[in-house]
Formats: C-alpha cells, structure tokens, sequence
C-alpha cells in the first residue's frame, strides 16, 4: 500500500473528534510487522498510539493526529467526505486529507523505510492522537504528561500539522505563539441614565482600558522569530435591551496570543493589575491554551533544510505563525520541535483535499530528516 492508498484508508474511517474509528489499529499492525514496538494509551474517550523502533539512544520522533473535524453539510461537498477521491486535477479529496491523514501515512512508510534499512542510530518513534482537534486534554497533554514521569526522552520531533502554503516545504514552523483567553464580567451598579450619578457604569468604566490593552506594545522590542505580542477582544456584551437603564454588569473575552516575552501567569498577573490601576472591578476566568515554544538552530532545523534543498529544491522560510498545536506539550519535555506538512489552503473546509504529487513526496523527506537527525 503506498502513501495515496494508505491516506484513502484513513480518510474512510470516520474520525471525527476524539473517534479514531480504526485508523490506530491500522497503522499499529503495519508498524508492528516492521518490528515496531506498539503501546495503546486510552485516556477518557481518546486513544493515543506511541511506537518505538531501537532500544536506547537519542530519539527522532513523528507526532500527529488520526481525529478530523466534522465535515460540515455533505450536500456541500463535491463527493462524499469519508470517501477518498481522485480528482482530476491530481488531487486526493476526503476530510483530513491535508490535515493530517497524509502525513500520518508518510510517517508510517517512512518509518518502515528506516525499519528496512538500520544504518542510523538511536531511537525512531511515532505518537499519534485522536484528540487534536478537541479539548486537548486527554491527548498528547496527557501523553506528555506519562513520557515526563517515567523519564522518556524525546530530542527531534517533527509534527505534521499542514505547514506549506504555495507548494510543498514553503513554510516551516519552528515554534508557535502561547494563547491565552480570558473571560472577564465587569461590575458596576445599574440605574436610571438620568441618574449616572446614582449608578456606576461598567461600560464606561471597561473602554478606556480595554482600548489601551488593545493598543499597547506588549513586547517592548520584537522577540526574534515571532509575529507581535496581540491582544484581540472576541466578544463584549451588556445591556438590559432598553435605552433608559444603565447596566449593572458587562462581560467581556479577550484572548492573547503571545511570544516568549510572556508567560500566562505574568499575563494574567499584569493584566489583573491594570484592572485594578484602573479602577475597573471584575471577576476573571482565565483558559490557558498552551506556553509558547521555539526551537532554535540545531541539530533538526538544519535536517529539515538540508532535506528541502536536496529534495525540494527550495529554502524553507522558518516562522512560528498560525495557530497552536501539539507541538506545544512536547517542547517542554527539552525535544527540538518542527512542523512541516503539506499546503494548508483547503484545511477544514468543505473539499478538503492534498496534492497527490506533493503527497508522494513526503515520505522520502520525511525519511531523510530523521536520518540526518540520527546519523
Ligand atoms: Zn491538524
């Protein structure tokens, strides 16, 4: 079964989150039969699949997700979205096709090509999720957790969350933004808008701040690799749906994505301070989303490179944009972390599909970067 057969037996399997409606179970035997050592670790309602090639030595390995999100209205979609399909302009179409069902079947036969042929050293593995898409919370977080107590190292990990955006190996993210969201419900007293001096008004009371965190300059100086520090309000909602009443309360959502420059825990400190300085009370819930991380120069940045210039002919440009990603739980365990998948346009969308020729190269690279990792 080759790389476009094995990612149209994935797309078959309805994986919408955290179902991963087989596709483990396939991937697990194949890599067994290529002398893979294979653990299932269900948590809660997910499953999560870690399989490890070498006994001892640094470890390269592939993290990814088999759970897809909904497709949306079927009637929407030019062919049924659980039924992979060849289009004529060479490309395979079906939900998760781009994100990440063909990456995790280029894992897979990579993995096998170095399973065939042992003149590397060290460790290879493979840790799949089926709660990418979700909460998070039972996937790889949890995973992570597990590798952290019993001393698992990982040092090279490359995810293969759809990185590309004109052609394949365009875009390589070495890092991502840490994302934190807060839900804050300012409080004030309601009264007559005749009356301002009989109520307090948490409206009036909000803008003003609100306004400056939205204009300041978080970072000071630009933190290398990384887009600036953002503060973005989601949603600001108060009233009591009349014009002649002042309301007692107003909630507002914000959500920060930032760099290095920042933890969650000195954001929501400064932001609670400025709260405060303000004049402004209000009640605070915080989600935090995940830490920024960033990988430098090193040993698999210069891999990922190496195999794009031979391979692809082209100098990836390396930049921690988009959203998180799982990546985001490994870093912390001291791995290097990379993404690097195929182009990103058609993600989660109605006819999500993946360039069948760019599909067929994404095996051989991701091959060749584990073996100049371990070698
Ligand atoms: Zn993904």
């Amino acid at each position: 079964m080759d790389v476009v057969e094995l990612t149209a037996e994935l797309i078959r399997r309805a994986s919408v989150t955290p179902t991963d409606a087989g596709c483990q179970a396939l991937i697990a035997e194949r890599l067994q039969a290529a002398g893979f050592h294979v653990e299932h670790l269900r948590f809660g309602e997910v499953d999560n699949l870690w399989a490890t090639l070498g006994e001892s030595g640094p470890t390269f390995a592939f993290l990814g997700h088999t759970d897809v999100v909904p497709p949306g209205p079927e009637q929407a979609w030019s062919s049924p979205p659980f039924e992979p399909t060849l289009t004529p302009d060479g490309m395979l179409r079906g939900r998760g096709a781009a994100d990440m069902k063909g990456s995790v079947a280029a894992f897979v036969l990579a993995l096998e090509a170095l399973a065939a042929r042992r003149d590397w050293q060290g460790r290879v593995g493979l840790l799949l999720t089926s709660d990418e898409e979700g909460d998070a919370i039972d996937g790889v977080r949890r995973v992570a957790e597990l590798f952290r107590g019993r001393g698992e190292r990982i040092n090279w990990c490359l995810v293969g969350e759809p990185s590309s955006s004109q052609r394949l190996g365009d875009v390589v993210r070495i890092g991502r933004r840490g994302s934190l969201t807060c839900t804050a419900t300012v409080l004030g007293v309601q009264g007559h808008v005749a009356y301002p001096d009989k109520a307090d008004n948490p409206i009036h009371r909000a803008l003003p701040l609100l306004a400056a965190l939205a204009a300041r300059d978080w970072d000071g100086a630009p933190w290398p690799d990384f887009p600036p520090t953002s503060f973005q309000i989601a949603n600001f909602n108060a009233g009591t749906g009349v014009s002649n009443v002042i309301p007692g309360r107003a909630a507002v959502q914000f959500n920060l994505r930032y760099s290095p420059r920042w933890s969650a825990d000195a954001l929501i400190a400064d932001i609670e301070q400025a709260f405060s300085v303000a004049k402004v009370p209000a009640e605070f819930h915080w989600h935090r989303s995940g830490e920024p991380f960033h990988t430098g120069e090193g040993r698999l940045r210069a891999a990922v490179r190496g195999a794009l210039g031979d391979q692809l002919d082209l100098v990836p440009d390396e930049n921690t944009g988009g959203g998180t990603s799982d990546g985001r739980f490994i870093a912390p365990l001291g791995a290097e972390v990379v993404e690097l998948g195929p182009r990103n346009a058609s993600i989660h969308k109605v006819d999500e599909c993946v360039a069948v020729d760019e599909l067929n190269r994404l095996p051989a690279l991701f091959e060749d970067i584990a073996r100049r990792c371990l070698g």
